[in-house]
């Protein structure tokens, strides 16, 4: 494949592709309403394109992580209806008033501010609130269920939806998920007639007994895995193309790259990607001759990742692709239609959105289609 720029990778994102997920995502949980989680710059593809895709196939309901990502969907999505996932951020109440931002409030001190502020204006400001039913991260405790009730009676006040996150989602057999699912059905029945949210991704493709009023997908939009272990039914997004730089040889008994610690055990041909762990391909994918590592998707072929990454340059061993080598300039594939993020993930001890959520920096982005895809 060649590059279209000779300056660097090239990180493509198909907005079509993120939209047809997000409509079956959206097909999966008829019933319930489907948000679209876009936090972390939506996970690597674009906070604002990725928005606008994702209200065009339909999404009206977007979660972020910070204000400041709020303010971004704002600014791209003026219809939209925002949650901060984690929470109202310390002397923020105004800023999330002014641009009409829900916080997913999540301990007593968030909600006095809110409270406070909501009685100074003398308006219902609308907010979720968020239960810890057993991650141990953010959230009320299960016995501040009582306090958070009788907190909003007095005022007459009621959130515009309730909410839980899983910790073992992507592993649908865990007996976790059932224990938080019946932790949830009791806080839920502390707040009758109130909207419920439990589902990431993997607990929407888990089943129905998760969706509840609203379900939301982050990983799955932009075609990483949810599930463990199952076949990845979305189709991928993001393309990334990083140029080779030259091709070498090596000979039998010489080592690649820094500590050499991959020895080459046949004459070779090695390919030098301009690529490297600044670019987010992680160092625990380097290759040893004890443990493989990275692949990379060459004229054709899968090829493996030898020796150390370093911060700008990967070296792939290209020998397997017999006299049909590469050129330079040419551009190799990380991932994309051959090879996805959780390939790549698994090769490094991480996950996708880890990945997907590294790809910063020295990038041509670009964009193909929108969300406005025919149905
Ligand atoms: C990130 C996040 C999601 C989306 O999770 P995915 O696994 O990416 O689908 C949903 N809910 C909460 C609270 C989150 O933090």
């Amino acid at each position: 494949m060649a590059l279209t720029s000779g300056l660097g990778g090239q990180l493509s994102i198909d907005l079509g592709a993120l939209a047809r997920n997000w409509r079956a995502l959206d097909k999966v949980s008829a019933g319930a309403l489907t948000a679209a989680v876009v936090k972390a710059d939506a996970y690597g593809t674009g906070i604002e394109m990725a928005s606008k895709a994702l209200h065009a196939a339909g999404a009206r309901f977007f979660f972020v992580a910070t204000p400041d990502e709020g303010m971004a969907v704002r600014a791209a999505v003026p219809d939209a209806h925002i949650f901060v996932l984690y929470g109202l951020y310390p002397g923020a109440a105004n800023l999330y008033i002014r641009q009409n931002l829900m916080p997913v409030i999540s301990s007593m001190t968030m909600l006095e501010e809110w409270l406070a502020k909501c009685v100074e204006r003398n308006e219902a400001y609308p907010s979720a609130f968020h239960f810890d039913t057993g991650i141990n991260r953010i959230g009320f405790r299960l016995n501040e269920v009582g306090l958070v009730r009788e907190r909003i009676e007095t005022l007459g006040y009621a959130p515009q939806m309730i909410m839980s996150h899983l910790a073992c989602a992507d592993q649908p057999n865990h007996e976790k998920n059932r224990t938080q699912l019946a932790l949830f059905g009791s806080v839920m029945a502390q707040f009758p007639g109130i909207p419920a949210s439990l589902a990431n991704s993997a607990a929407l493709m888990t089943g129905r007994d998760y969706h509840f009023q609203m379900v939301r997908p982050g990983i799955a939009l932009y075609g990483g895995r949810a599930v463990t272990g199952r076949k990845n039914p979305m189709q991928p997004v993001v393309t990334l193309h990083v140029p080779i730089l030259q091709v070498t040889e090596g000979r039998t008994g010489e080592t690649v790259g820094y500590g050499a610690t991959y020895t080459l055990n046949r004459p070779s041909k090695l390919a030098i990607l301009g690529y490297g762990y600044a670019d987010g391909y992680f160092r625990s994918m380097s290759g040893t001759n004890a443990r493989p590592g990275g692949k990379v998707f060459i004229r054709g072929k899968i090829c493996p990742v030898v020796g150390k990454i370093s911060m700008d340059l990967t070296v792939v061993d290209v020998t397997e692709l017999g006299p049909d080598l590469p050129s330079p300039g040419e551009g190799a594939e990380i991932f994309g239609t051959h090879l996805d993020v959780d390939d790549q993930g698994d090769a490094g001890g991480t996950i996708g959105y880890e990945v997907l959520t590294s790809l910063k920096g020295r990038y041509n982005r670009i964009y193909v289609g929108d969300g406005r895809v025919p149905e």
